[in-house]
């Protein structure tokens, strides 16, 4: 029981910090707990380090740390991924190793299926186009998404690219391109960028994990409990229900460790399944949103500023006219999208070289609310829009 605590213990542990490490940001969470550690962990604890690695190896350890770091974080490599697939194969093969005996007919055909699931989806959203934007697609790229005047505006060109940057789009230095409604460069699983062509894939791949693992947990739930039984731990005459939670924690605690290839197999799913569906329910929260994870981060910038009292806002009955870029005909390119919004914002900055331009009838922000987001239909469309995507 000891073992198995600690395994799980230190499971949950992994699961929970990588959690704070990647959605302590969110805007949401900034300002819990969460955020507070999420923010030591990026922030205050390299800095401690730092100082630590000068103080007693004078900064020996420090650059080959962050050469480690940066590969793993910005250049193309397998290894998160290896790890993960190692982590999936060797859950199967123990599961099939032990708990193959004691499966009905049923699930001995659901097992083989469910359990290729993750790895053909993996394989698409890992070899799918994000939405590369290219001198071939690039026009239909500005058509895809008008720009919104808060988090894109036009006129911008990637220095790297050295075209137009469509809206919705970001640069990305790993994939070393342009990508369409850029979302995130996922390091942790597909070692791809997700944008506006295989959002869909990568949300495949995340409920291809959450039923694994689900069915994962509920099938060696099953077995453990069947074991419990058989082995006569109890009198056949207790029904399992009435026993005290502690006493069940540690009958099932023994179990594990008599069955240890199932008991395993059912910790690893049961701990970072929540880490899974932490992520698969985070994704659709941003579609149903009308939001990708890039657009997350500048809403919470905004969010920081209109907190500060920084952001003013006009709202003119009629469209105001874009000054930006004049040889962009923003209403020609984008006919298609329905929704536009007529918001001047101004951000008072003592950097802001503009003067509150005059005309309009200026008002203090005071919640993210206010500013329309014009990437955001309604949940259906929305999700319409990620599943059937626009063509590039
Ligand atoms: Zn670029
Ligand atoms: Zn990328």
């Amino acid at each position: 029981m000891g073992i198995v605590r600690q395994v799980g213990l230190v499971i949950l542990g992994i699961s929970f910090f990588t959690f704070i490490a990647l959605f302590g940001h969110v805007p949401r969470l900034r300002s819990t707990p969460i955020g507070w550690i999420n923010r030591f962990m990026w922030g205050i604890l390299p800095r401690w380090l730092s100082y630590l690695d000068r103080r007693f190896t004078g900064g020996y350890i420090g650059p080959l740390v962050s050469g480690v770091g940066k590969y793993l974080m910005h250049e193309k490599h397998p290894v998160v991924m290896a790890f993960y697939l190692t982590l999936v194969s060797g859950g199967l093969y123990m599961f099939v190793k032990d708990g193959w005996q004691y499966l009905p007919l049923i699930h001995k055909i659901f097992v083989p299926v469910v359990g290729i699931l993750p790895y053909i989806t993996m394989y698409h959203a890992a070899n799918s186009d994000p939405g590369f934007v290219t001198p071939e697609n690039h026009e239909r790229a500005l058509r895809s998404y008008p720009y919104d005047h808060v988090n894109f505006r036009p006129g911008v060109i990637c220095r790297t690219c050295h075209l137009r940057k469509p809206a919705r789009s970001k640069h990305c230095s790993t994939c070393k391109h342009c990508i369409a409604k850029h979302d995130h460069h996922c390091v942790v699983w597909i070692n791809n960028c997700v944008g506006q062509l295989n959002i869909r894939h990568f949300i495949f791949f995340l409920g291809a994990t959450d039923v694994l693992l689900t069915y994962g947990v509920y099938l060696t739930f099953d077995i453990l409990q069947n074991v419990f039984m058989h082995r006569a731990v109890i009198p056949s005459n207790v029904p399992l229900s009435s026993l005290p939670w502690s006493i069940y924690m540690h009958l099932l605690g023994i179990i594990i460790v008599e069955e240890i290839y199932i008991g395993a197999v059912f910790l690893l799913a049961s701990l970072t399944g929540i880490l899974s569906y932490a992520f698969t329910i985070y994704h659709l929260y941003l579609i149903w949103a009308g939001t990708t994870t890039n657009e997350t981060m500048k809403w919470s910038d905004w969010q920081d500023d209109i907190k500060n009292g920084d952001i003013l806002i006009a709202e003119p009955e009629e469209d105001p006219p874009c000054a930006e870029d004049s040889e962009y005909d923003e209403d020609e390119l984008c006919r298609h999208w329905p929704k536009r919004t007529t918001q001047l914002f101004y951000r008072r900055d003592p950097e802001n070289a503009i003067d509150l331009p005059r005309g309009f009838l200026w008002r203090r922000v005071e919640s993210l609310s206010e500013i329309d987001n014009v990437y955001d239909l309604g949940w259906s469309k929305n999700f319409e829009d990620v599943f059937w995507p626009q063509k590039l």
